[in-house]
């Protein structure tokens, strides 16, 4: 800026109220102010054929640049926004600058504070500058995008607030070296503030060129002006810097409230889309809540075979698709569920041979969808959902959309995805509860069925039985004087002693067979499809069996046992009364001397 310009001011005595009068007194007076006045040392002297113009100019100049001042002060008020009062600060100080910088151009009352009329070009250009930076720091996410350029700009901004304290401090000394100092930090501040224009640029914003172009005029104004005070061009350019202001300051209160707006523009879409996004959401959370509840709600068990078929329910009610089917793959082989009727001529209409090809997605585990031609020229969108991975075997379910290509969308998906993880947990649930439930049925010390497992399985079997007409048998099974065997030998012996009986009798049974230990000593058999006379076979290749043990505990004593057979040609098939006669059938081998077998028939006879 007009560095030698000052020091013609420097002899003149105004203060800050003063220059803004003086301001106002300019534009008010502007025709008469410039030309009229005693004592003009910058225009009149120097040009005077342009004279009355240039002092025009530069008047209007001054009084725009409070106009504009007053105009951003009055949007701050309305909207708060701080980047309208940093840039009404901002033309505040320029304007100051340049009216402290030029005093000889009014006539207004001297004030007597020498020293600070020396500083006030100094002092308001230093705030300038600082709320230069202030204004674009406020208007650019400079610290995000480039992390230089914020720190550059709050060093300069720091050193220009410094400058300007120390103007206030009044210390002759310092003067000359502040003032290269503040000539030094005004070119790097420039060179700032188009580096933060640029940024705005980069980021595409629309007013972004406006600041460019606002700082780019003030450099060419500074410029052209320096160039004239040096000699170099016609002296009246030595003003250039003043419409050059005015110019930038135009540019900017423009595309100030057009940048916020923008700004706000793009706040309030982005609040749209994100309330958009939440209330599908939402949306999608109590549809999924709803199916998640329906589907646990109505599960009729827990084996594999309910949890699939509710799952399919629940995504047939749910999505629009035409059928669903789970895909189970264990060992290569690939099985269909969940299918029957009409639903599975379509399944495999729709999928027309390609199973392999279904398996193949499925045994990746990841989401896919694709079209399928089937038919004459018709086409299925497939949607394949991966349920449950493991090594030995997955469960996927495929959904199917009939004469329509288009695929599922992205929410109805999620939805199934989301269902199809809360099946995932059941399976395993599933296999956790088989576990346990097994576990429960079993004895601990012999691992045969407990009391409460043949119950419930032995009443099942004889309910089928009945219905087959079909007969059972039924064994109960005593250790004889195992108390005695026990107290004698210990504890530890009589377990061994129970595990030894089961594996004779698991060894004499089949499979289809069902082994209790009632408790205790006491154990018992239900034997289907099983003749009296057969059965009679079985019980007394069960009773010599555990006679044949050799225990090296006892000597030449033997573990005996005896056991009483009942019939459902004779009881029925009811398991309580066939328990009872076997029962009393094992009672009459007791008394009858045990290590026998009795029959419940009326007339029973010994095998021995
Ligand atoms: P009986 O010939 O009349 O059947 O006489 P018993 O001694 O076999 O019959 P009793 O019912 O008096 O004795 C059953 C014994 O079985 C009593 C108990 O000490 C023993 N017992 C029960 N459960 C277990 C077990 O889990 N382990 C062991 N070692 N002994 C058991
Ligand atoms: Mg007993
Ligand atoms: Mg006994």
């Amino acid at each position: 800026m007009c560095i030698t310009q000052t020091d013609t001011v420097f002899s003149h005595k105004r203060s800050i109220p003063t220059a803004l009068l003086s301001a106002i007194a300019c534009l008010l007076s502007a025709p008469v102010s410039a030309t009229d006045q005693p004592g003009h040392t910058s225009l009149t002297d120097s040009s005077s054929a342009l004279a009355p113009l240039t002092g025009q100019v530069l008047t209007l100049s001054l009084g725009m640049l409070l106009a504009l001042m007053i105009f951003n002060i009055c949007i701050f008020i309305r909207a708060h926004k701080s980047s309208y009062l940093f840039f009404a600060i901002y033309t505040g100080a320029t304007l100051l600058y340049l009216v402290s910088s030029d005093f000889s151009r009014f006539d207004l009352p001297a004030v007597t504070l020498d020293n600070w009329t020396r500083q006030q070009p100094l002092f308001f250009g230093a705030i300038a500058a600082a709320f230069a930076i202030r204004f674009m720091l406020s208007l650019v996410p400079v610290k995000e995008e480039s992390r230089p350029i914020y720190v550059v700009c709050h060093a300069l901004y720091s050193i220009l607030l410094l400058i300007a304290g120390s103007c206030l401090l009044n210390f002759q000394p310092l003067d000359q070296p502040l003032t290269t100092l503040f000539y030094g930090v005004l070119a790097m501040t420039f060179v700032a503030l188009s580096a933060c224009s640029l940024v705005l640029v980069r980021k595409a914003h629309s007013n972004a060129s406006f600041f460019f172009m606002g700082w780019l005029v003030i450099c060419l104004g500074s410029l052209v002006s320096l160039l004239a005070i040096k000699g170099y061009t016609i002296d009246v350019f030595r003003w250039a810097h003043y419409p050059a202001l005015v110019i930038q300051a135009i540019a900017f209160s423009l595309a100030l409230p057009a940048y916020t707006t923008a700004l706000y523009r793009t706040y309030q879409q982005n609040y749209a889309l994100m309330e958009n996004s939440l209330q599908r959401h939402y949306r999608h959370r109590r549809i999924y809540n709803d199916a998640v509840k329906h589907y646990l709600d109505n599960l009729n068990g827990m084996d594999e075979e309910a949890i699939g078929s509710r799952l399919l329910a629940t995504l047939n009610s749910l999505l629009p698709i035409n059928t669903c089917a789970l895909l189970h793959i264990r060992n290569n082989q690939i099985s269909v569920f969940g299918l029957s009727g009409q639903q599975k001529i379509l399944f495999e209409q729709l999928v027309d041979g390609r199973l392999t090809l279904l398996g193949n997605i499925a045994r990746s585990a990841e989401e896919a969808t694709l079209q399928m031609q089937y038919g004459h020229h018709q086409a299925a969108s497939v949607s394949i959902i991966p349920v449950l991975w493991e090594s030995s075997h997955t469960w996927t379910v495929v959904l199917l959309r009939q004469y329509d290509k288009t695929p599922l969308d992205k929410d109805q998906l999620q939805l199934a995805s989301d269902i199809a993880s809360h099946t995932r947990t059941l399976f395993r649930a599933s296999k956790r509860y088989d576990e346990l439930r097994r576990e429960a049925d079993l004895d601990d010390l012999t691992g045969m069925y407990n009391r409460r497992a043949f119950q419930r399985d032995a009443s099942a079997m004889l309910t089928r039985l009945q219905q087959e007409a079909k007969p059972a048998t039924l064994l109960y099974m005593d250790i004889d004087h195992f108390k005695p065997l026990n107290d004698t030998h210990g504890h530890a012996f009589g377990d061994r002693v129970l595990q030894m009986f089961a594996n004779v009798c698991r060894s004499n049974l089949r499979n289809r067979d069902l082994l209790a230990r009632m408790g205790g000593e006491e154990f018992v058999a239900l034997i289907p499809h099983a003749t009296t006379a057969r059965t009679q076979q079985i019980a007394e290749r069960i009773r010599t069996g555990l006679l044949a043990l050799k225990f090296d505990e006892l000597d030449s004593e033997k573990v005996t046992l005896s056991i009483g057979l009942s019939s459902t040609e004779h009881c029925g098939y009811d398991l309580d009364r066939l328990l009872d006669s076997a029962d009393r059938a094992l009672y009459q081998a007791k008394s009858d001397g045990r290590n026998r077998i009795r029959h419940s028939e009326p007339e029973p006879h010994s095998l021995l």
